[in-house]
């Protein structure tokens, strides 16, 4: 084993995750495992829930990193705040909407998904009126939708789902960090993110909030959540309170690493982080530009962490991506399902976003499209 982890060199992640990790993360990872009952890992996990209110925009108690990666995050916001029968609209235009429908289905939930063309985003107007079929108990959307490279008009779609009555889901899995993510200004009453996209730490946990109006729907749910393991009513009580119930092993030496990544984040400053996100974002479109390369999405819904760029006909899509993770050590995402072979993914997310980066990128897909 000790043979192949010898073996292991440093990637520029430049795809849709994961991202470049932070040196003080990667350090964090090592420190003491301690227990998950110790009185001193309660004062990090406090200490993490703090943080992650800040950045989330949120006043919510129940603001936690569940053990999994983001779709655990999205599973626990289903799984918890679903019943069988129960009418879910999905908002969708691009992959992680899919999958929302596909994990609210296995629920039970009688589910309305409306779709918007790959690379677009979702038009409130559209949202209004599929309103009218309501009344819906959740209805979701995808923040940053990573498989095309949109920002979805969050904020206009709350202000007409919240006189509905219904709950608010945003999945921020690759927004958090990159971008303004307000879930309280929103009237969002469920949101999840990933630790492996804006956050620059490996991928392993899930930070959920859940709104006052959430936790109601919970309490007179006339089930038990179908799944054991990410029961958010028995999670809460490890996570909260003075009793610190023991409910499965905290992934502790994960939440030293969210921990540390949610510092370095603070320590920056968000607005700061934001502003180097969207400059990385023009640094790089420029310098595609510059090579003849266009970017997929128009601008004005373009996400700055994720860039979507048109693959000319006469470039072999895999043939360039290949190369440059042999030759250069830089990995970048291909298109999924119908933006396969037509789009490269590039990720700008967190630690990963560096003027050294970008320039790094430019000078070897320049090399590598000759
Ligand atoms: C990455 C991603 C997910 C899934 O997260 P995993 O960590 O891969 O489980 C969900 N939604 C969006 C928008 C994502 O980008």
């Amino acid at each position: 084993m000790a043979d192949l982890l010898d073996g292991l060199k440093p990637t520029l992640l430049m795809g849709p995750g994961p991202s470049c990790v932070f040196d003080e993360t990667y350090a964090a990872l090592a420190k003491p495992t301690i227990g998950h009952l110790d009185p001193y890992f309660i004062k990090i996990m406090d200490a993490v829930k703090a943080d992650l209110q800040t950045i989330i925009g949120t006043k919510n108690r129940l603001t936690i990193p569940m053990s999994g990666t983001g779709s655990a995050g999205m599973e626990t916001a289903f799984v918890n705040f679903t019943e069988p029968g129960d009418r879910v609209l999905i908002l969708t235009n691009g992959v992680f909407g899919k999958r929302m429908q596909d994990v609210a289905g296995r629920l039970g939930a009688r589910v309305d998904a409306l779709e918007f063309e790959w690379g677009t985003p979702v038009v409130p107007e559209a949202v209004e009126k599929q309103l009218e079929q309501g009344p819906y108990s959740i209805v979701a959307v995808v923040h940053a939708e990573t498989s095309t490279g949109v920002e979805n008009p969050v904020q206009a779609i709350g202000d007409l789902v919240k006189p509905t009555g219904a709950l608010y889901l945003v999945d921020c899995v690759t927004s958090l960090g990159g971008i303004p993510v307000t879930m309280d200004a929103w009237g969002a009453d469920l949101l999840y993110s990933g630790t492996q996209k804006c956050l620059s730490c490996p991928p392993g946990l899930a930070p959920v909030s859940a709104s006052g109006q959430a936790l109601e729907k919970l309490k007179n749910r006339k089930s038990k959540v179908p799944n054991w393991y990410l029961d958010l009513s028995m999670i809460m009580n490890y996570w909260e309170g003075n009793s610190r119930a023991y409910h499965h092993t905290a992934p502790i030496n994960m939440v030293y690493a969210l921990y540390a990544s949610l510092r370095c984040i603070m320590a920056e400053g968000l607005e700061a982080a934001f502003a180097r996100h969207r400059a990385m974002h023009r640094k790089l479109a420029q310098g595609l530009g510059e090579l003849g390369l266009s970017m997929y999405v128009r601008e004005e819904c373009r996400l700055p962490m994720l860039n979507a760029v048109t693959i000319p006909e006469s470039v072999d899509d895999a043939g360039v991506r290949s190369r440059l993770l042999k030759e250069y050590g830089i990995e970048i995402g291909s298109g999924l399902g119908p933006l396969a072979g037509k789009i490269w993914r590039i990720g700008l997310m967190g630690h990963t976003a560096r003027p050294a980066n970008v320039d790094r990128l430019l000078a070897a897909l320049a090399a590598c499209m000759k």
